[in-house]
């Protein structure tokens, strides 16, 4: 029996799993292989380029990600400026995939740092998810046409979640003060967000991770908290939190979380997906940004001298006056 059951580890499991082997897909970044795994189920096996926690902008791939892709059957990418490193991984592992970019059709804002150039975070509102999640079902229903239903089914339902959550988050942004909706993070990943729900953007850093913060860009920053009263700023699970961290403490306000950006958290997170990461920073920046703030003391000694020179400049008028009246008079 022990005989047999040896055999059939060394020859048959083997045969079966190479029979059963599934095609290959490759996603850049966590956000795109989790609404990936929705449309395709176990069609396909889903693996990601950039692990869970590090930054795609500045990523080095590894000889595993040349083989990754090397034998990948489609590979879905951002693209607009965001994967820097890809054309020359895909190049030099010489890879026969489809290469498919997931972003077409999005309405692309233009970098607010670099002068003719995307800003690549068009995930960052649910609308353009589902623009992601449509040109994904294309590009299956185009490569595995036998399947094309399951892939049709997987994405309408998919589809309502994304739009159901798009309302959550408009409702949510609008209770939220009005003069607080200003949401300060580490680098500029959320225009797509704002832009749609209706909240005001500052950040230290460009579009892309990959620059150094100019004194004049916490500058401004610093000034904004300074005028506007906003009760707390956000850190970033891929960005260095130092420079947020300094801008909290001087400026004697909280850091209102840890938001999820250029990658979904892990399994144990808040944010285990792309659904559950929009949600989760929703939930965070409503909570933080809707706190009373206390009108700021330091105006007050301004205000005051303001009183007080007014004053004088007041009784100096009335004795001028006073004066020559009775010059006149006499
Ligand atoms: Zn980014």
């Amino acid at each position: 029996m022990k005989k047999f059951l040896i055999l059939i580890t060394i020859f048959v499991i083997p045969l079966v799993l190479n029979a059963t082997e599934k095609p290959k897909l490759v996603a850049t970044a966590s956000m795109i292989s989790d609404i990936a795994q929705n449309i395709v189920g176990d069609k396909f096996e889903v693996t990601t380029i950039v692990p869970i926690g590090k930054d795609p902008h500045t990523y080095e791939p590894t000889p595993g990600d040349a083989t990754m892709v090397a034998y990948a059957d489609v590979i879905f990418k951002n693209d607009l400026t965001f994967e820097g490193w890809l054309l020359k991984l895909i190049t030099n592992s010489g890879t026969k995939a489809n290469v498919v970019k997931v972003t077409e059709g999005v309405d692309v804002i233009e970098s607010l740092t670099y002068a003719n150039s995307a800003d690549p975070h068009a995930w960052m509102n649910a609308s353009n998810g589902i623009i992601y999640a449509e040109n994904i079902k294309n590009a299956m229903v185009e490569y595995d046409v036998e399947n094309k239903d399951f892939y049709e089914k997987n994405f309408e339902a998919y589809r309502k979640k994304l739009q159901e959550l798009d309302e959550y988050i408009q409702e949510q942004i609008k209770t939220i003060p009005k003069q607080q909706r200003i949401l300060i993070t580490s680098h500029d990943a959320f225009q797509y967000y704002g832009r749609k729900y209706g909240i005001r953007l500052e950040s230290i850093l460009g579009t892309s991770t990959d620059a150094q913060a100019q004194t004049s860009d916490y500058t401004k920053v610093d000034k904004v908290i300074r005028e506007s009263g906003v009760p707390a700023v956000f850190i970033e699970s891929t960005v260095n939190p130092k420079m947020l961290q300094q801008l909290a403490s001087s400026n004697d306000i909280t850091i209102g979380g840890s938001l999820f950006s250029d990658s979904i958290g892990n399994k144990d997170s808040d944010a285990p997906s792309y659904l559950a990461m929009l949600k989760y920073n929703t939930d965070v920046i409503v909570k933080a940004l809707s706190r009373k703030v206390q009108p700021k003391i330091a105006e007050a000694p301004e205000e005051k001298n303001n009183i007080l020179l007014y004053g004088i400049l007041g009784v100096l008028f009335i004795g001028a006056f006073l004066f020559v009246y009775r010059s006149m008079n006499q």
